[in-house]
């Protein structure tokens, strides 16, 4: 039998899937199922998207579109970052690809070689890690446990860029902690990036217009605009406009990066469909009110999550403020029972919450922090509840 290339015994399937795969099947087996796992939005675009993607359909010319992106799919993105107030980008210095994951791995394959470092905190996103593993990237991990606020301080960031990392990779709003820097923490860690100048820094900042109790999104570039010759922010439609499985992703980048990212995408993608494209200009370009109003909506939801999980005893929770994520300490737990079985560890707690009480959560250490747990609450009001009731239930009966 002919071998697989070596990368893959280092590529592991996503740990988020499994979980969401799990819940899928027990509700398929009838079982009453309450799914934290998965990070979708639980809404949709507006009509105005759908209008433009039927449109496209019925005049698509089928042909194969630009590497870059269409230029009017780039102009609607510079104009998007420009309300962010990311500006004085041109249209070479954006490129697009299947959603913002790929082109992380884009950007993984353009940027590390073999052995280069990449540095990024601990909770992360599961991706970075995989990722970083099938280029064969060195990973350096910055540990920032719930005592920090799952925040990195400017402290380890000097520790680490000291180490001269090809690369650094920061997430904000964080998935799966839902923390939010604020523009004070920002530019101190700014201060340090400018120290710095042989490190890329990727900003993966899709979830920026989900942020709550007026923090306001801020990138290295808003505080350092000197940074834009290293900083590559990476954006999506996934999150914020309800559009996960159109697949669409961008960087506004350094030209040199957005330039080898759309040289990728001719061998990877060539590019986006017309009709995706029509879709994501309309999404980018047109009313703005879904997104707002999902934001407002997912602050309350928030609310509630935070609330059950902090009259739990023991349970200790930093106050997400983006995205819509939460990520609870639940260690109290190991060493206990529940219904006779051990909690020894995140992932013998989710699969005894599962098993028990209906829920699905991912564990933490799929995340690089084992002792928490990660809860999406992107779901309807009532089994949002219904989901928190039983976690609270779940660690009343431990004995
Ligand atoms: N970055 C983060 C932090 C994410 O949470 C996700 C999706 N879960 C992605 C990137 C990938 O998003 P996309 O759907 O655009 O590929």
């Amino acid at each position: 039998m002919p071998q697989l290339a070596t990368r893959m015994g280092r590529a592991k399937p996503s740990a988020i899937m499994v979980i969401a795969e799990k819940a899928k099947r027990l509700k398929a087996e009838g079982r009453d199922i309450v799914s934290f796992s998965i990070g979708v939005p639980n809404f949709l675009p507006g009509e105005h998207v759908y209008a433009a993607a039927r449109e496209a359909l019925a005049k698509d010319s089928g042909q194969y579109g630009s590497n870059r992106g269409s230029d009017a799919l780039v102009d609607a993105f510079l104009g998007h970052i420009e309300a962010l107030g990311l500006t004085g980008y041109k249209r070479e210095n954006v490129s697009t690809g299947v959603g913002a994951k790929q082109i992380l791995y884009n950007l993984a394959e353009a940027l590390l070689d073999e052995g280069d470092e990449i540095a990024f905190p601990a909770p992360y996103w599961t991706s970075y890690l995989d990722i970083a593993e099938i280029v064969g990237a060195k990973i350096n991990i910055l540990p920032c446990p719930p005592e920090q606020h799952y925040k990195l301080t400017p402290a380890q960031l000097d520790e680490a860029l000291a180490r001269k990392p090809r690369v650094f990779l920061f997430n904000n709003p964080s998935n799966p902690t839902g923390m939010v820097y604020t523009r004070d923490e920002i530019v101190a860690l700014a201060d340090v990036i400018a120290k710095y100048p042989d490190t890329w820094i990727i900003t993966d900042d899709i979830y920026n217009t989900m942020v709550f109790d007026g923090v306001g999104y801020h990138n290295f570039v808003h505080v350092r605009p000197e940074l834009k010759d290293r900083v590559i922010f990476v954006d999506s439609l996934s999150k914020t406009y309800g559009m996960p499985g159109w697949r669409v992703g961008f960087i506004a980048a350094p030209e040199s990066v957005a330039k080898a990212v759309t040289t990728l995408n001719s061998n990877h993608i060539t590019s986006l469909p017309e009709v995706i494209t029509a879709a994501a200009v309309a999404a980018l370009s047109g009313p703005q009110d879904v997104p707002a109003a999902k934001c407002a909506e997912f602050a309350v939801k928030r609310d509630r999550v935070y609330n059950a999980l902090v009259s739990i005893p023991g349970v200790v929770c930093p106050r997400p403020q983006g995205a819509f994520y939460a990520f609870p300490d639940i260690s109290v737990a190991f060493g206990k029972k529940h219904d006779g079985v051990a909690i020894t560890s995140d992932v013998d707690f989710c699969a005894a919450l599962l098993e028990t009480k209906g829920v699905a959560c991912v564990p933490g250490s799929a995340f690089g922090e084992p002792r928490a747990l990660r809860i999406s609450y992107s779901c309807p009001d009532e089994a949002l509840d219904k989901g928190m009731a039983r976690i609270v239930e779940f660690f009343a009966e431990l004995t």
